[in-house]
């Protein structure tokens, strides 16, 4: 950064605009200076001038984080929004860090493959999800981030970089922390003997290096999905209809919503049914329009009480895309009802063992 090299390498300032310091939870913090590389040369020249100066590093990503981990309290702020190479091939993604999680899934859709990992909000960057091990709602299905990501490519604090394919094991003894039998867990390092790198890295919020490219599984796209909103009047239909449902379907994607929630929700979608108290988002993997499984579903809403003529269905991406809309509304509006009072969601999920379930960490 101080030959004419470097130039244009790293962009860097001191007049930071407000945007970097915050995050979706509304905390506010500040910085010394933003960093912008262009490569990964430049992030590596920042870590070691950072290492050298004995200055802390926050890794920023889109800032859609809701626990404060981009949000620097002090020291130098690196922002990855540069890094938006995207190479997409038959079974893998490769992808630079500032790549968005929707320009992935365009991209991926676009040679009839997708990336399982669906985290609601979309404008989330690569970086940012792994360093956070995002998880969304097909990952009851397919696992979270984590079980998608091949290989990592990431700067360490003295400016070497790591290219970190899957299965190359750690160098150094680890010990062996109990992790609970959670589909779904994202909190702290996911420590166990014999780990490989990439798992160290995944989830581990920018504390042990910078991640500048990612190789990422894609999986063939599903011929078709099935997709909708089933309303119930009752808050236990709802459940129970989802233990049946586990047992007796194969959705990728259960979320449910409780009453709160959907009266929440009725200031965007007036045509949410006046009598539904609870609701369950659901999609399933099809054939086509003419498999059974369709006809299946129709028998399974009448069975478990719900609300089968106010319910919503559809098969075409349109369908999917309002459907997803309404998930994605529901966080949205909870944020913009925070930072409109002026207060603080330091937000994070909760995952309990779920009965016959394998689990997945
Ligand atoms: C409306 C809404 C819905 C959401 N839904 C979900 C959801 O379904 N599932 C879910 O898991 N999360 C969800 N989130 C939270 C958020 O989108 C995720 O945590 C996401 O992974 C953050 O990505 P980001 O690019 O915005 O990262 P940031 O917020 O910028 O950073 C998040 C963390 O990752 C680290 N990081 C960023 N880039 C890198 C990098 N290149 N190398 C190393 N570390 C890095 C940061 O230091 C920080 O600790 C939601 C947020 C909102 C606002």
């Amino acid at each position: 950064m101080t030959s004419k090299q470097d130039v244009h390498r790293v962009q860097e300032t001191t007049e930071i605009n407000p945007a970097y310091l915050e995050d979706a939870s509304g905390l506010r913090g500040h910085a010394e200076r933003l960093f912008v590389p262009e490569d990964e040369k430049g992030v590596a020249e920042v870590l070691q001038r950072a290492t050298r100066e004995r200055i802390p590093v926050t890794v920023s990503g889109a800032g859609t984080g809701v626990s404060g981990g981009r949000v620097p309290q002090g020291g130098w702020l690196i922002s990855m929004e540069k890094f938006t190479r995207l190479d997409i091939k038959p079974g893998c993604a490769v992808a630079g860090a500032g790549v968005l999680l929707r320009d992935l899934h365009a991209a991926a859709a676009a040679t009839g493959q997708f990336y399982a990992p669906d985290s609601t909000e979309t404008g989330a960057c690569i970086g940012g999800n792994i360093g956070t091990n995002a998880s969304g709602s097909r990952s009851f299905r397919y696992g979270a981030t984590r079980q998608h990501v091949l290989g990592l490519r990431v700067v360490l604090a003295g400016g070497e970089v790591l290219h970190a394919r899957r299965g190359q094991p750690v160098d150094f003894p680890l010990p062996s922390i109990s992790i609970p039998r959670t589909t779904k867990h994202s909190a702290g390092y996911s420590l166990r003997p014999g780990m490989d790198w990439v798992d160290l890295f995944v989830g581990s919020e920018g504390t042990l290096g910078v991640i500048t490219e990612a190789v990422l599984r894609l999986l063939p796209a599903p011929q078709a999905l099935l997709a909708g909103v089933v309303f119930f009047e009752e808050d236990n239909d709802a459940l129970n209809a989802v233990d049946h449902w586990r047992a007796t379907a194969s959705p990728r994607m259960i979320e449910y919503f409780d009453r709160p929630s959907l009266d929440m929700l009725r200031t965007r979608f007036p045509e949410i049914p006046a009598r539904a108290h609870a609701a369950l988002l659901i999609e399933q993997e099809i054939e086509d329009e003419d498999d059974p499984e369709i006809a299946r579903w129709l028998d399974r809403l009448k069975q478990d009480q719900a609300l089968v003529d106010d319910s919503w269905f559809g098969i075409s991406a349109a369908e999917r895309e309002r459907f997803r809309l309404f998930r994605h509304s529901l966080p949205d509006l909870v944020n913009e009802t925070l930072r409109r009072t002026g207060s603080l969601k330091m937000a994070s999920d909760c995952a309990v063992p779920v009965p016959g379930s394998r689990g997945l960490s």
